[in-house]
């Protein structure tokens, strides 16, 4: 399937969740999660999942990389002023969020963090595929963020759905997934 396709399908498929199904289903994600065999990080980046567009809540995740990684320092990104890009922030309290023009919460400042010092990214997405290659929203954040991470970097996706067979019409600019976790299994490449 196409990319605008899938955007269509899986926006819809989220939106029909209940929030009970989306919690049980964040609970067995968080689970997936735990098995993917980590290096030892020092710098988490993760998505604020948006509530209004039903994506799988990252905050378990969080909770339990800070647990099992005391000081691990976690980032957020902030849409940039002109649009084109995202920059990177430490958020240490939840509270510091703001809502964006898109209606998406973003830290309101505060200490900027270079993206090659990124160890591990949680990646949004609206659908993935078996080869590990992934549809956003159709801005092309996300790709142009992890241009400039460091190889090793790790890719992380989370989905409440299973992954299509074949993005059809994927980019040069796509950037694969090394891992992606649904409330079923998780997902290598
Ligand atoms: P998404 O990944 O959000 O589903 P696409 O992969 O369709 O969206 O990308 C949307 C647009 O983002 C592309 O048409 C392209 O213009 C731009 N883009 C993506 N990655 C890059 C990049 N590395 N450099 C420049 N432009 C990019
Ligand atoms: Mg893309």
């Amino acid at each position: 399937m196409q990319k605008k396709e899938l955007r269509k399908i899986f926006k819809k498929k989220r939106l029909a969740l209940s929030h009970s199904e989306m919690e049980r289903m964040n609970d067995l994600i968080l689970l997936q999660f735990q098995t993917i065999p980590l290096p030892f990080l020092t710098v988490a980046h993760s998505y604020i999942a948006s509530e209004k567009h039903a994506e799988p809540d990252t905050s378990l995740i969080l909770r339990f990389l800070q647990f099992r990684y005391p000081g691990i320092i976690i980032a957020a990104p902030r849409i940039d002023a002109d649009g084109t890009g995202m920059s990177h922030y430490i958020i240490t309290n939840f509270d510091q969020l703001e809502l964006n023009k898109f209606g998406i919460e973003e830290p309101s400042g505060g200490k900027q963090i270079d993206r090659v010092e990124i160890d591990l990214v949680l990646i949004p997405m609206l659908a993935f595929d078996a080869q590990g290659y992934r549809v956003g929203f159709g801005k092309g954040y996300y790709d142009r963020f992890l241009a400039h991470c460091r190889k090793d970097t790790l890719k992380i996706g989370l989905s409440f759905f299973a992954p299509v067979d074949r993005i059809e019409d994927t980019d040069p600019h796509d950037i694969k997934l090394d891992y992606c976790c649904t409330p079923e299994r998780t997902y290598k490449w």
